[in-house]
C-alpha cells in the first residue's frame, strides 16, 4: 500500500496542495506519495519561524532548558532509531545495517548540541577607556534555512538543527525530493519532544520552486546547505536577495594515498569502507585511490578479489553489504562517466556494470577502473557510486601532487606506516580532513568541511555552532563625569 507523508509547518502536519512518488529504489515500484512544498508554503514556514524567534515560549527560554528540550529530541530519535532507520533504507536503498548504526549515532548529535546549548558565553572586554564596561553578547543569528541532500538525511540535518537549536534560532528544514521519508517522520520526534510551535518546521520539495524561495527568503539569516557545487551556485545567487551568512558543504573527489610500506590488508578494508559503504554514495567517499608503484599489483589484486566477494542485495536484509543507488539519474550518470572513462584509456578491473540477473533495481556493481594517468574523467569527476579510481606514483612528491590536483578538498587519507612521512603529509594535503591509516571516521566534536568546490564553513564541533550566533558589543559608560566635547569621537 502507498504511504502518504505529510510537512510539518508552526507545529502542525498537513498535506501539500500538491505531492508527488517517491519510488522504492531496490524495486523501482512506487511506495510513498510526498507532500511538495510550495513556495506558499515555504513563505508560510519561514514566517512561523520568523514569530517563533521572538515569542517568549522560545525566546525566554534559558539556554538549560533548550538543552533539555534537545536531549529529550535525542533520546526519541535513540528509540525510534530502528523505524527511522527502516525508512531511510525503504526511500534511499541506504543498506539497514548501516542506516541503523548511523542513526543511533545521530542521537549522540543531538546529545552533544544538548550540552553545548549552555556554554556558549559572551566576554567581557578589556577595552583601553576607564570609563567604559564593555562586553559582548552571543545571540542567536535568527532564521534558519537547512538544506540537506538525499544521502544521510537524518545525520546531515543533525548538524544543522542541533547547533541551531542550542544557539536559540528557529529552523525551516527542507528535505531532499529523493528520499525524504526520514526526515517527514522525524518531524514527528520534534513535535513529541516539545518544541514550541514554529521552532522546527520541516518540508520537502523541489529545489527551483522549494529551495529557491527558502533560500532567498527575506526573513533568512542564515543558509546551512549541503549538495552539489552546481547547487550551491544557486543557493549563493539565491542568498544575493537576503545576504544571509552560510555554510556550504559540498562534494568531493577524495584522495587516498597508500605508500609501500602501508599494511595491505588493513589499508584494502578501509579503502573498501571508503568507497563501497553506502554504494559510494558519501560526499567523503575515498574514490581515488593514489597507490605507490611497487604495491599497485599486488593491492589492485585484493581490493578486486574484495570488491568480487561483496554481498549485493536487498537493502532491508541485514546480511546485504550493498545496496542500489537512490535514484535511477545517479546510475545512468555513474555508466556515462564509465564508458568516457574508458574511452580515455581507464581498464575496469572489477564491476563496470549493473549485476548480471537483475531486472529491476538501481544496482550496481563495485567497480574499480585501472588509470594510466589522473586526466581520465573517473579521477576528475564526483560519481557519487561505487567506483574507486586508482592512478600510480613514484615518489612523495608525485603523490602529493597527484592528490591535490583537484578543485575539490573534502577529505583525504594516507596509509603508511612511517611517522614522519605521515605528518609531512597531514600538512601537505589540500583537504578539511585527512585521516591517517584509517578512514570514513566521524564525530559530532570534530568539525567537517571541506577546501575550494568541497564548501565554505565548518559543521560539526564548538566552532560550527558559533556560526549559529552573531555577536552584540555592548558598551555601558561608568563615569557620572558630563560627557566632554561631543566633536570627538571617543
Ligand atoms: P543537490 O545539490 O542536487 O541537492 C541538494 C539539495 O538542494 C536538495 O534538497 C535540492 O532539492 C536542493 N536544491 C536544488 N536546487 C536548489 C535551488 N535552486 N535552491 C535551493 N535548493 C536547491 O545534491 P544531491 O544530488 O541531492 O546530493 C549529492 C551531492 O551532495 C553530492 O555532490 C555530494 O557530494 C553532496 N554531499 C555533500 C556532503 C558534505 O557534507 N560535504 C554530504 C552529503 C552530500
Amino acid at each position: 500500500m502507498v504511504q502518504r507523508f505529510q510537512q510539518y509547518i508552526d507545529g502542525g502536519f498537513e498535506d501539500a496542495r500538491e505531492h508527488f512518488d517517491s519510488v522504492d529504489p531496490s524495486t523501482g515500484d512506487v511506495w510513498a506519495r510526498m507532500p511538495a512544498a510550495s513556495a506558499e508554503d515555504v513563505d508560510r514556514a519561514v514566517r512561523a519561524a520568523h514569530r517563533a524567534l521572538n515569542d517568549p515560549a522560545w525566546a525566554n527560554l534559558t539556554a538549560s532548558a533548550r538543552g533539555k528540550l534537545l536531549y529529550r529530541l535525542a533520546d526519541l530519535v535513540a528509540q525510534h532509531a530502528p523505524r527511522l532507520a527502516e525508512l531511510e533504507t525503504q526511500d534511499t536503498g541506504k543498506i539497514i545495517r548501516e542506516t541503523r548504526a548511523q542513526i543511533g549515532y545521530v542521537a549522540e548529535y543531538y546529545r552533544y548540541y544538548a550540552g553545548v546549548a549552555d556554554k556558549i558565553q559572551g566576554a567581557w572586554l578589556p577595552v583601553d577607556k576607564p570609563d567604559m564596561e564593555v562586553t559582548l553578547r552571543r545571540e542567536p543569528v535568527g532564521v534558519v534555512a537547512g538544506i540537506v541532500p538525499w544521502n544521510s538525511q537524518l545525520f546531515l540535518s543533525a548538524v544543522k538543527v542541533g547547533p541551531a537549536l542550542a544557539a536559540g534560532c528557529t529552523i525551516v528544514l527542507k528535505a531532499s525530493e529523493d528520499g525524504p521519508a526520514p526526515l517527514l517522520e522525524f518531524a514527528r520526534l520534534v513535535h513529541e519532544a516539545g518544541f514550541p510551535k514554529g521552532v522546527v518546521n520541516i518540508v520537502t520539495g523541489f529545489g527551483n520552486d522549494c529551495g529557491r524561495t527558502l533560500t532567498s527568503h527575506p526573513l533568512v539569516s542564515k543558509i546551512a546547505f549541503t549538495g552539489g557545487p552546481e547547487t550551491a551556485r544557486h543557493v549563493v545567487r539565491n542568498s544575493a536577495e537576503n545576504l544571509a551568512a552560510m555554510s556550504l558543504e559540498l562534494g568531493g573527489k577524495s584522495p587516498v594515498l597508500v605508500f609501500d610500506d602501508a599494511d595491505l590488508d588493513s589499508t584494502c578494508n578501509a579503502l573498501v569502507a571508503g568507497i563501497f559503504a553506502a554504494t559510494g554514495q558519501s560526499c567523503v567517499a575515498g574514490s581515488r585511490l593514489v597507490v605507490q608503484r611497487g604495491i599497485h599489483d599486488a593491492l589492485v589484486e585484493r581490493l578486486v578479489a574484495k570488491a568480487q566477494a561483496i554481498r549485493i542485495g536487498n537493502p532491508q536484509d541485514m546480511a546485504t553489504e550493498m545496496g542500489p543507488l537512490a535514484t535511477r539519474r545517479q546510475l545512468e550518470h555513474i555508466e556515462r562517466v564509465l564508458r568516457a572513462s574508458v574511452e580515455a584509456g581507464g581498464r575496469v578491473v572489477a564491476g563496470g556494470k549493473q549485476p548480471d540477473g537483475v531486472s529491476k533495481g538501481n544496482y550496481f556493481m563495485p567497480t574499480i577502473v585501472d588509470c594510466p594517468n589522473a586526466q581520465v574523467p573517473s579521477v576528475m569527476e564526483e560519481l557519487f557510486g561505487p567506483v574507486l579510481s586508482v592512478v600510480t606514483f613514484d615518489t612523495e612528491a608525485d603523490a602529493i601532487a597527484l592528490a591535490n590536483d583537484t578543485r575539490y578538498g573534502l577529505a583525504s587519507g594516507v596509509f603508511t606506516r612511517d611517522l614522519t612521512r605521515a605528518h609531512r603529509l597531514t600538512r601537505a594535503l589540500r583537504a578539511g580532513i585527512v585521516w591517517v591509516n584509517t578512514y570514513r571516521a566521524v564525530s559530532p566534536i570534530v568539525p567537517f568541511g571541506g577546501y575550494g568546490l568541497s564548501g565554505l564553513g565548518r559543521e560539526g564541533g564548538l566552532e560550527a555552532v558559533l556560526d549559529y550566533t552573531r555577536t552584540k558589543s555592548v558598551w555601558i559608560r561608568t563615569s557620572d563625569e558630563p560627557i566632554a566635547d561631543p566633536f570627538v569621537m571617543r
